[in-house]
């Protein structure tokens, strides 16, 4: 189906070898960037420099999860070399090119703007946002497991936010016997945490309901976790952070106070890259198989 598609991968975690698996198996030829300390190099795809040349050719280009930082940098646990994705490299995509990327911040999305260049962010999608949270709650309760001395069982959880993710981990804490409570900002999302048979309370009022909190998953992605809640949290809470970098707690306050809080971006990737890679690469190749039909080439 991607015969004769020019696809190339810009830097990645363990999730993008799925991909990048399937795209060799639909037949595309594909050009893998920034994985050049990988340990068995695929066959089936040419290992390149970030070039403007070799981004002229590209029909599809594949970035990380993460998209780039707000300077360009491009993440790949595959090479040393740094890589920075800049205007050039973007102005030099053909029109008709899609970049792909998890997320992407306001750096990628300008370029892209600038250049009339098709951005799909991955985990805009609902369907994807929603299997991803599989993963990630194992993920959540793999690093409360490790970071804590008591069972999750019998342990007060707050979660912040109902969200894809949020959701996913309070009925997960549920199923596994925890006391979860949930913080929410809508009447409608009170009512669903009602309805769970989980403590539902606002945001708003956020400092009165993490006091006797053991453990806390923030999924929101704002600094929801000031100074000023933090002082009334217990000081041996632990909490785990998922909100998207940089995250939703006050580290320079938690520091200071001794209290463990931990940042955890990117839980699929570490504990199931595999189950991970294969989301995006089915949800990846169904949006080029739409595209294709659309312009007729199917
Ligand atoms: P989502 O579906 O958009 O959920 C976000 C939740 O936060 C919603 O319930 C939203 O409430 C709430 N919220 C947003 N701003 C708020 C505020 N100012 N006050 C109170 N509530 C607020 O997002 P998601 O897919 O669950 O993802 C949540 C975060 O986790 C994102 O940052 C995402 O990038 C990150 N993430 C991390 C990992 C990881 O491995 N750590 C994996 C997946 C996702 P409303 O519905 O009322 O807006």
């Amino acid at each position: 189906m991607l015969n004769e598609k020019q696809v190339v991968f810009l830097g990645g975690d363990a999730r993008q070898l799925e991909v990048i698996k399937s795209f060799i198996q639909l037949g595309a030829h594909v050009t893998l960037i920034g994985f050049d300390n990988l340990q068995t190099p695929f066959s089936g795809a040419s290992q390149k420099d970030l070039t403007v040349e070799v981004l002229a050719k590209a029909d599809i280009l594949i970035l990380p999860i993460v998209g780039t930082d707000e300077k360009g940098l491009i993440n790949s646990v595959f090479t040393s070399k740094t890589l920075l994705l800049l205007d050039e490299h973007i102005s030099s995509l053909p029109n008709h090119c899609i970049v792909f990327a998890g997320i992407a911040r306001s750096y990628l999305k300008e370029l892209c703007l600038r250049h009339d260049v098709a951005l799909m962010e991955l985990m805009e999608r609902d369907d994807v946002a929603i299997y991803n949270s599989i993963p990630t709650v194992e993920g959540a309760l793999m690093m409360a497991i490790q970071n804590t001395d008591f069972t999750i069982h019998g342990s007060v959880c707050a979660v912040l936010g109902l969200g894809r993710v949020g959701l996913s981990l309070a009925r997960t804490l549920d199923a596994i016997g925890a006391n979860v409570t949930v913080g929410v900002r809508s009447s409608a999302d009170y009512a669903r945490v009602f309805e769970m048979g989980l403590t539902p309370f606002y945001t708003e009022a956020l400092k009165e309901h993490l006091q006797h909190a053991n453990l806390i998953f923030n999924t929101i992605p704002t600094k929801i976790l000031d100074a000023s809640v933090l002082a009334q949290v217990p000081q041996d809470v632990v909490i785990i952070d998922l909100a998207s970098k940089p995250g939703g707690v006050d580290y320079t306050y938690t520091e200071k106070r001794g209290m463990k809080a931990i940042l955890a971006p990117s839980l699929p990737g570490i504990v199931a890259p595999k189950t991970a890679g294969k989301i995006l690469a089915r949800i990846i190749t169904q949006l080029m198989t739409e595209e294709l039909a659309k312009e007729g080439n199917m």
